[in-house]
């Protein structure tokens, strides 16, 4: 498989970002939201980037009804225990592709009347938008290709790759 951002490569760009995080919410105690699964690995590299005091829970979500990747339903599976009424929210997303769960999950988590709700999201495939999604902190931008490593997955594989590659057969 073919390497597309190296471990070098991701480790800067989530220490920027955790950079760029910590100056934004200065004086503020964030509630990191990680989507599980995809989100494990980025989530912990950028809240121990982020250094300052935080709080982290997680959500997970399934998708079902259709064959291809954003066309199905999405259901929750795990909820936050988190109690984020009038708090500063980052959702922490592995990837973002047709923006159709990030939407999901910002229209959740905004009925929970959080103070602020912004996605933090390592992988941005721009050209498979489908729903428009206001995405505050972008890691890289890459082509419409299915990438597997750093916590993303082909059928539950290559979760624990430390750099993210194009998926090939
Ligand atoms: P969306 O709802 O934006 O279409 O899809 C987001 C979800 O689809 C991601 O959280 C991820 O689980 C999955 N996904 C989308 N593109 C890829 C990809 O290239 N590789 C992997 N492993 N998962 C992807």
């Amino acid at each position: 498989m073919k390497v597309l951002i190296s471990k070098s490569k991701i480790s800067l760009r989530v220490k920027a970002l955790a950079k760029q995080i910590r100056a934004d919410y200065k004086g503020e105690v964030p509630v990191f939201i990680g989507i599980l699964k995809g989100s494990f690995m980025f989530m912990s590299d950028l809240i121990r980037n982020y250094g300052l005091d935080c709080e982290l829970d997680f959500m997970a979500l399934a998708s079902y009804g259709g064959s291809k990747r954003g066309s199905g339903i999405i259901r929750l599976i795990k909820d936050i225990n988190i109690n984020i009424r009038k708090r500063h929210v980052l959702i922490v997303e592995d990837i973002i592709d047709t923006g159709t769960t990030s939407n999901y999950i910002r229209e959740y988590l905004i009925l929970r009347s959080p103070k602020s709700v912004e996605f933090v999201v390592l992988l941005d495939k721009a050209d498979a938008r489908k729903v428009d999604v206001d995405i505050k902190y972008i890691g890289f931008e890459i082509p419409n290709k299915y990438v597997v490593g750093y916590g993303l997955d082909c059928a539950e594989k290559y979760r624990n790759l430390p750099y993210i590659c194009v998926y090939e057969d």
